[in-house]
């Protein structure tokens, strides 16, 4: 049997009156990563909200073995399930130093020194960033500091929204690069939404695509690379 971190089975969501997932499926196995694939609007970002239980939801939700799906953002978090989203959401006006620190406001200040000492190895370039505002940043280091503050509690599931999005080829390589290690070495599992397939594909081992709010494909990312019709839509070929 597989180690799954996290079940996802049968999540529909709801923004109000409009339901946005019917019927979703999917799973992340420990220390894996699953990319979630899908045009505009298919429903991948709700999917995440809903994890991370920002979205009214019904369906089951299981992280390492327990259901998640109605027990409040707050208590997810401190189970160690890590947001990144959408847009980064750093705090412009605060220091990198300052930001790192946010995300682990919860523990005494050696321990988040000792913190921002692990993340800041896979982020050298925000070291010497570290007093700088947040909002000066370049886009690819804004990434890399909600990255950064997401790993500052010691996640074992990152959940990441577009990490690529508005950001150069060079520089997305280099994020992905650093995501691999960080799955790696800090053994934590991701779930990686991505509009650009070509890329999610080569970092995760298994993927699944949703078409407007519903499970279309999945398999292993080697599957998927290979289906004819994601090449088709997806893959540009
Ligand atoms: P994108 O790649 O464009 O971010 P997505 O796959 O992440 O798209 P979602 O953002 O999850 O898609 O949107 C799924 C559906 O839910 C869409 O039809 C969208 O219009 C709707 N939706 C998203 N957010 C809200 C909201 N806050 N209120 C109402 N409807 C919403």
């Amino acid at each position: 049997m597989t180690d799954t971190i996290l079940e996802v089975s049968n999540l529909n969501a709801f923004y109000g009156q409009t339901q946005a997932l019917f019927g979703v499926d999917l799973i992340v196995e420990r220390r894996g990563i699953t990319a979630l694939l899908g045009a505009n609007g298919a429903g991948k970002t709700t999917t995440l909200r809903a994890v991370c239980g920002l979205v009214r939801s019904e369906g089951t939700i299981r992280y390492e073995g327990s259901d998640i799906t109605r027990i409040g953002t707050a208590a997810i978090v401190k189970r160690g399930v890590a947001h990144v989203p959408e847009g980064r959401g750093t705090f412009a006006e605060l220091s990198v130093e300052e930001n790192l620190r946010l995300g682990a406001y919860t523990v005494d200040r050696a321990t988040q020194t000792r913190e921002l000492d692990r993340v800041l190895t896979y982020f050298p370039v925000l070291k010497e960033r570290y007093r700088q505002q947040a909002g000066t940043l370049s886009g690819g280091e804004q990434q890399m500091l909600a990255i950064g503050r997401a790993l500052m509690l010691s996640p074992r599931l990152m959940v990441l929204d577009e990490p690529s999005f508005g950001l150069a080829p060079l520089i997305v390589a280099e994020i992905f690069r650093i995501m691999k290690r960080i799955n790696e070495e800090e053994e934590v599992s991701i779930l990686l939404v991505e509009q650009n397939a070509r890329l999610a594909l080569e970092l995760a081992d298994r993927a699944f695509l949703l078409e407007t709010g519903r499970p279309a494909i999945s398999g292993s990312a080697a599957e998927l690379k290979n289906d004819e019709g994601v090449q088709r839509a997806y893959l540009g070929y």
